[in-house]
């Protein structure tokens, strides 16, 4: 006979999804209303505000796509790129691969800005790259490359996109809520994020934002897009605050409680308090493990506090001693993905997880399993 499923408690510091606040596990255990309740509306027009106060932006179309951090990848894509369409796209990680995919998914061509894992996104690349390709109308680029704790220049390159008259596309899928970014300030166009990283939040929602120049972008199709789920002009019937909500797809009710849970605690907290509390408790794991002998393998200027990646050292197994962790201390750590593979542990100090405690945890468990 099978039992109901109790999950172990784990601490989560890999490269997400993170611990989940427990405010957020019981907003989850509240009672399911429907979707176009009265109450529910006036809950999701919250969503949309606190969310702008994570983005920095006051586009109006800011919203949770009902789908994991994946889909606000496409729903960028399918809406912005037309087949025919050439596309910049920059690589110094798994997440930029994505991103080419999504391009000649939509039968466009993507132009790529090959960089080096473990490294920012070059901006002079970038530029020499949209100069020898005029025709180009969109930038797209990974903020925070969660495979390997690089952090990009995103201001840097939404200037240069602008210049080139581009678009961006931004991968803020673990830099939302855990280092600085600045949506209308830095001037990106199509933003995309996940729940389960730095806002403490469970997986499965992807908070996105689109300018209204990307929106004009949309509106000027001369082909429908290629997926009816995602499809912005119809979703937008849903989750726009002006018109009467329309029937779009049964929101995940409660879902969207644990979002807004975990925005409103990062409105508690204040956004710059947060990014503060990311850089704080990064400086401190950095510190014990550079006393344990271990290196990061990302340039410091070019770190990203939420996601740290350590080089394995020589003659160490690393996933054997990933599974030590877990089954000796309950505490995950991540793998090295794509060429980082057996290289790199990934310690993500994400959202709940960037606590003081764990951070001892991990420093203590980590130096006891390596001797
Ligand atoms: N982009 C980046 C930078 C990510 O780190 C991830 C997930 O780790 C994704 C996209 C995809 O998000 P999800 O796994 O929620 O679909």
């Amino acid at each position: 006979m099978i039992h109901s499923f109790n999950p172990p408690a784990r601490t989560l510091m890999g490269p997400g999804p993170a611990d989940v606040h427990p405010r957020v596990l019981a907003a989850l255990a509240r009672p399911t209303i429907g979707h176009l309740d009265p109450a529910f509306v006036a809950m999701m027009d919250e969503l949309k505000t606190l969310l702008r106060g994570a983005f920095r932006t006051d586009n109006a179309l800011t919203m949770p796509v009902s789908a994991p951090g994946s889909a606000g990848m496409e729903i960028c894509f399918v809406n912005l790129v037309e087949p025919g369409d050439t596309v910049v796209v920059c690589i110094n990680g798994v997440f930029g691969s994505r991103m080419k995919e999504n391009v000649e998914r939509a039968g466009a061509t993507a132009v790529m800005v090959e960089g080096t894992w473990g490294r920012a996104v070059d901006p002079e690349q970038v530029e020499r790259t949209l100069a020898a390709h005029p025709e180009a109308r969109i930038l797209a680029f990974v903020h925070a490359e969660t495979s390997t704790g690089a952090c990009s220049d995103a201001q840097a390159l939404a200037e240069i996109a602008r210049r080139h008259d581009c678009l961006t596309i931004c991968d803020a899928v673990t830099s939302l809520g855990g280092s600085p970014l600045e949506v209308d300030a830095w001037g990106l166009d199509a933003v995309y994020s996940g729940s389960q990283k730095c806002l403490s939040c469970t997986p499965g929602l992807a908070p996105v934002t689109f300018s209204e120049r990307a929106l004009d972008k949309v509106r000027a199709r001369t082909t429908k897009v290629n997926s009816w789920f995602l499809d912005l002009n119809l979703i937008m019937g849903y989750w726009s605050g002006e018109q009467k909500r329309s029937y779009h797809h049964t929101a995940p009710v409660n879902a969207l409680y644990a979002l807004h849970e975990s925005l409103v605690m990062l409105a508690e907290e204040g956004i710059e308090q947060a990014w503060a509390r990311h850089a704080h408790h990064h400086q401190a794991l950095r510190a014990g493990l550079e006393a344990l002998g271990l290196e990061l393998i990302v340039p410091e200027a070019e770190r990203l506090p939420q996601l740290n990646a350590v080089a394995v050292p020589a003659g160490i197994d690393e996933a054997e001693v990933r599974t030590r962790l877990l089954a000796r201390y309950n505490l995950e750590l991540g793998a090295g993905l794509g060429s980082l593979a057996g290289k790199v542990w990934r310690i993500g100090l994400m959202g709940y997880s960037s606590r003081p405690e764990n951070i001892l945890l991990c420093l203590g468990a980590l130096g006891t399993e390596l001797g």
